[in-house]
């Protein structure tokens, strides 16, 4: 009954892509676990254990004690950029590719939809690739190398020019989305006549206003989650499953009508 029920809602889904003109993904950490990277909010995520990451993960967090930050953060970093993209992933290239879709806007930092090859990506919050320094400002820094140091000698990443203390090029808690981009979002959303929103609780602003913007101006919604969201009532399509198995039948549900 359920597997039914699930077929039918990729049919659907796959109609309205065929349908539409301009189709835009937003995707969230959801998009991710099936890589191996915790979300925050999933029951039992390894992200909340142990600490709050609406503490630590903010920017007067980070003012306070980047020891702290870093000491949590390292995980995660860790375990982006071990990870490899899933066929969830490389399915959204292919819709790419195949001219379904303009645009990826995302709230993910782990890079994965650069990895598998999709383009014109909009990081609403960032990436984890290069770091800054908060004192100079003048120079960025691969943040793989220095996080990689920071776990072999525990010494807090700081700038080789002042010493100053090297930050993620993430958006932390607290902080402003960077402007461009998410202006540039909005945009995108506003014209779009659907939006595809995978593994997105969709609780973080002002990210999360992206799919109004898209509904308000006659766009369709599909919504791929694996628990419902605030947003389902608002959706055409909701499929409650997993980004890596959904993805891929919905490109081969498209490519065999
Ligand atoms: P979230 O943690 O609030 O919500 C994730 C949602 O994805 C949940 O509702 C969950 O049910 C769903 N989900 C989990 N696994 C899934 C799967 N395999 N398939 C489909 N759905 C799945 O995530 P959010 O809405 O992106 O907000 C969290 C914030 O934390 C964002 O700002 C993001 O930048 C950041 N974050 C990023 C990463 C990353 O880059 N991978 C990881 C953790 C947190």
């Amino acid at each position: 009954m359920m597997q039914n029920l699930e077929t039918k809602q990729i049919d659907i889904a796959a109609t309205l892509i065929k349908k539409a003109s301009r189709t835009v993904v937003f995707t969230g950490a959801g998009m991710s676990t099936d890589s191996g990277i915790p979300d925050f909010r999933s029951p039992d995520s390894g992200l909340w254990e142990k600490v709050d990451p609406f503490e630590v993960a903010s920017i007067y967090g980070f003012r306070k004690s980047p020891a702290k930050f870093y000491s949590w953060v390292k995980d995660l970093a860790v375990k982006a950029y071990a990870a490899e993209p899933h066929p969830g992933h490389h399915a959204l290239v292919d819709l790419q590719r195949q001219g379904y879709v303009e645009a990826i806007i995302t709230q993910n930092i782990d890079g994965l939809h650069t990895k598998a090859g999709s383009t014109n990506i909009y990081e609403l919050h960032g990436e984890m690739r290069t770091s800054t320094c908060i004192s100079c400002f003048k120079t960025t820094f691969n943040t793989q190398e220095t996080v990689e140091k920071y776990i072999e000698d525990g010494e807090i990443p700081r700038c080789r020019h002042c010493n100053g203390i090297l930050k993620p090029n993430v958006i932390l808690f607290g902080e402003q989305l960077p402007v461009q981009v998410f202006q540039q979002a909005q945009e995108i959303s506003r014209a779009c006549d659907l939006m595809i929103i995978i593994g997105s609780s969709l609780e973080v602003a002002p990210a999360s206003n992206l799919p109004l913007l898209a509904k308000r101006n006659q766009g369709k919604l599909i919504i791929i989650n694996l628990e419902p969201t605030d947003f389902d009532s608002l959706a055409d399509v909701v499929i409650h499953s997993r980004a890596a198995t959904i993805l891929p039948e919905i490109v081969s549900r498209l490519e065999n009508n």
